[in-house]
């Protein structure tokens, strides 16, 4: 149990979260928590778990003049896409139908208003409404300031939830997605992906926060370029180098290939 509770004092909110961060089984995670909520050393609200310790310390945070969430972010339930300020959105005074406003609406809270983000991050100054979803943080960007999340103190802040999300090792770890408009980027560290596709993307380090990244166009294709990575990290560890070969359309067997790419000695026989 104190593997989970630890989990939950380092931001997970969620039952896939906790797995994520310890790598127990979802049943073990449920029992964990149940066992937990009972004693009172959890507590579960709209911003997910917390510790009762991180409740009473989180800063209390109202929306005030900020309709962000109701002027950029696609609300079906209101039929209002990207950028779109919803029909019921007045400025400067908010929902004029609160009180029936659809559940989706209800229910959302973005991470700054959950009290994980500094002042400075305050979505109606900002320009950036991050939320969290089960796989991702999405930070969705008033293109307005449609630069603003690659600069200080914001950029540092989304590469360190990139790095912290593909270093989750043994766990499919959550993505770091930024949307302007209808532009998508996935974050790597650094690295920026422009348009990432539905099928994923593969990639392998190249510095500490940098990395070099295919885009998927199917899943056999996002298959093949993991397979190639990992003959790729298996060729490391045996002669401590393999080169990162430029193409897109790999195809097995892998090794031979990256071997000869790499100049390793008795290629042909390893
Ligand atoms: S973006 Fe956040 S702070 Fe702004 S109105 Fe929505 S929930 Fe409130
Ligand atoms: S219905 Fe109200 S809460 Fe929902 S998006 Fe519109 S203004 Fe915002």
């Amino acid at each position: 149990m104190s593997d989970v509770v630890r989990a939950v004092e380092r931001g997970a909110t969620t039952v896939k979260g906790v797995i994520d961060a310890t790598g127990l089984s979802r049943l073990k995670v449920e029992r964990a928590i149940r066992a937990l909520e009972k004693q009172k050393l959890l507590v579960r609200n709209d911003a997910g778990f917390q510790t009762p310790a991180a409740l009473s310390a989180a800063p209390r945070r109202e929306c005030g003049s900020c309709t962000s969430c109701c002027t950029l972010l696609e609300v079906e339930a209101v039929g209002t896409s990207v950028n779109e300020w919803c029909k019921h959105c007045e400025a400067g005074k908010g929902c004029t139908i609160y009180d029936d406003r659809p559940q989706m609406c209800r229910s959302f809270s973005c991470a700054w208003l959950q009290g994980h983000l500094g002042d400075e991050w305050f979505p109606e100054t900002s320009g950036l409404v991050v939320h969290f979803s089960q796989d991702a943080v999405n930070v969705q960007v008033d293109s307005n300031c449609p630069d603003r999340w690659q600069e200080e103190p914001y950029f540092s802040k989304l590469r360190e939830w990139s790095l912290n999300g593909i270093r989750r090792t043994g766990n499919p770890g959550y993505a770091t997605l930024i949307a302007v408009g209808y532009d998508k980027f996935l974050l790597l560290g650094r690295t920026v992906v422009p348009d990432p596709t539905l099928f994923g993307t593969a990639f392998i380090p190249v510095t500490s926060d940098t990395f070099r990244y295919w885009k998927a166009r199917s899943p056999e294709h996002l298959q093949r370029l993991n397979d190639r990575i990992a003959e790729i990290h298996r060729i490391r560890q045996e002669f401590g180098r393999c080169s990162i070969p430029d193409d897109d359309e790999p195809y097995p067997p892998y090794r031979p290939a990256l071997l000869k790419l790499s100049n390793i000695p008795h290629a042909d026989s390893a």
